[in-house]
């Protein structure tokens, strides 16, 4: 029988050995010391169980030790760990070729890589080789990895340090409705939209009603998405080359806390970045595999296809994995050189992934995403509606945001004191939430695709209840 360490003895390593990041990074005042997982639930080491809505990060993507692709896993420890893919192996070969069933054209050549950095580092790489440009763009508040290339593509100062990194790396405005100056209301595609009035001439032009006819006369549909536009205009006319490399966006963004672009933000900017020799790299890490509920890629929400697809994390439910996806005239650009990967495309990671793909269609998962996605998003917005600190609700799917003010006037964040004080007591009640956002002023919620409504109610409870004491203490 499997035993776990006494918390001390874990904390005392944990101050001696590890990174000393994991100390501040425990996340709650009082941490959570995890001793087993199943579907959408964790239990503690004292038996606690918890509903787990954040998975990791967005990473446990059909549950916790799914047992059917826990089976796929133990058949394949059995055969072979690894070799590396300079071998022919069954497993790499049954997996590339769904995954790039679920792509559009022309989107069918396959890096295999062991983590989202990697993928995204590759990607800039190919960009870079394919065009012959070097400039890439980024939004600002997004995340792409931690590696010191990917660094300069994030943008976040949580996760810089001061080295020579992101050469050729620039970042436009964030298109966001909500904090951001322009926008609101209907701007974007959610279930639920932002409270905050838009100024918007066309405003009308949002609503979701069939005024195809009528929207095809007109140019421009969103003057805060023109807006938005020209501060990337902007960064053309004075940060990069007349030439670019690439453009990197995710559907909705993870860390940056679910934003949510105007509707026809990635469109335009696609286009005006292929005029300049760019290609248009989707980060997916974090939106793919369903998450968003109403398509399996994120970009397919925004009538795109891009250049490059980067996925992670949910791509092998927790096992380390990650890909690149593109075009065979990229891959062509590529393959001038050898590219080599150890881990890459190791058979156990091979054989998870696939029974991944299996299961999200066995159970269903992007329908969950949806069905309980637009229940949690449709009750939180009723949530926003009652209490000044919500102020905005959005996300699509199980891509959810909820962002936290000291006012709805203002919209200035609430402070990170604050925040953890709702985020340790929803924990306490057993729910186990995320924060992101620039300031941190943003929950979270991005759960295994296997949820229920109960779930879903459940959480409602606590969070409400969390609310609920926090304005009692301290108004
Ligand atoms: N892209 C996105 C959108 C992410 O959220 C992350 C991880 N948070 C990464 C890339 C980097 O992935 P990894 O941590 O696997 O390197």
């Amino acid at each position: 029988e499997y035993k776990d360490m006494s918390k001390e003895r874990m904390m005392e390593i944990r101050r001696q050995y590890c990174n000393p990041m994991t100390m501040k990074v425990t996340y709650y005042k009082k941490p959570v010391y995890i001793h087993q997982g199943h579907m959408q639930w964790l239990w503690d080491v004292d038996g606690r169980r918890y509903l787990d809505l954040f998975a990791g990060v967005a990473t446990v993507s059909v549950g916790h030790c799914h047992p059917k692709v826990t089976e796929a896993a133990e058949k394949q420890l059995r055969k072979l760990w690894h070799t590396t893919n300079i071998y022919v192996y069954s497993p790499l070969h049954e997996y590339t070729e769904k995954l790039a069933a679920t792509l559009p054209d022309p989107l069918k050549v396959i890096y295999l890589t062991n983590s989202g950095s990697e993928a995204n580092d590759l990607a800039m790489l190919m960009a870079r080789l394919h065009t012959g440009n070097f400039d890439v763009i980024t939004l600002r508040g997004s995340y792409h990895g931690g590696s010191p290339l990917t660094m300069g593509l994030t943008s976040n100062a949580a996760y810089k340090y001061p080295v020579a990194s992101g050469l050729g790396c620039h970042n436009t405005m964030c298109p966001d409705v909500f904090a951001g100056p322009w926008g609101g209301s209907n701007c974007r595609d959610s279930p639920v939209q932002t409270i905050r009035d838009c100024s918007c001439p066309q405003e009308f032009l949002c609503w979701n009603i069939p005024l195809i006819y009528f929207r095809s006369s007109i140019t421009g549909s969103c003057t805060a998405n023109d807006k938005y536009i020209g501060q990337l205009n902007e960064v053309f006319a004075t940060s990069v080359a007349s030439r670019i490399a690439a453009f990197f966006a995710e559907p909705i963004m993870g860390v940056g806390g679910a934003v949510q672009y105007p509707k026809n933000f990635l469109k335009d900017t696609y286009k005006l970045v292929r005029e300049r020799g760019g290609v248009c790299i989707a980060d997916e890490v974090q939106t793919g595999f369903g998450r968003t509920g109403s398509h399996f890629w994120g970009f397919q929400g925004h009538d795109v296809i891009p250049d490059m697809v980067t996925m992670a994390k949910g791509i092998a439910n927790g096992f380390p994995m990650g890909a690149v996806v593109t075009t065979p005239e990229i891959a062509a650009s590529f393959a001038k050189g050898v590219h080599f990967n150890t881990f890459g495309g190791n058979p156990v990671a091979c054989a998870i992934a696939s029974s991944v793909l299996d299961t999200m269609e066995e159970d269903g998962t992007q329908q969950i995403s949806h069905d309980v996605g637009t229940y949690l998003l449709t009750e939180l917005a009723k949530m926003r509606d009652k209490y000044e600190i919500i102020g905005d609700v959005r996300g699509k799917g199980l891509q959810i945001g909820v962002e936290m003010v000291k006012d709805k006037a203002s919209r200035k964040p609430l402070p990170p004191a604050a925040m953890s004080e709702i985020f340790e007591d929803t924990k306490d009640m057993g729910v186990l939430i995320g924060k992101g956002g620039v300031y941190g002023q943003t929950f979270r919620i991005k759960p295994p695709m296997c949820i229920t409504r109960d779930d879903a109610d459940f959480f409602l409870a606590v969070f409400n209840q969390a609310l609920h004491n926090y304005m009692e203490d301290h108004h």
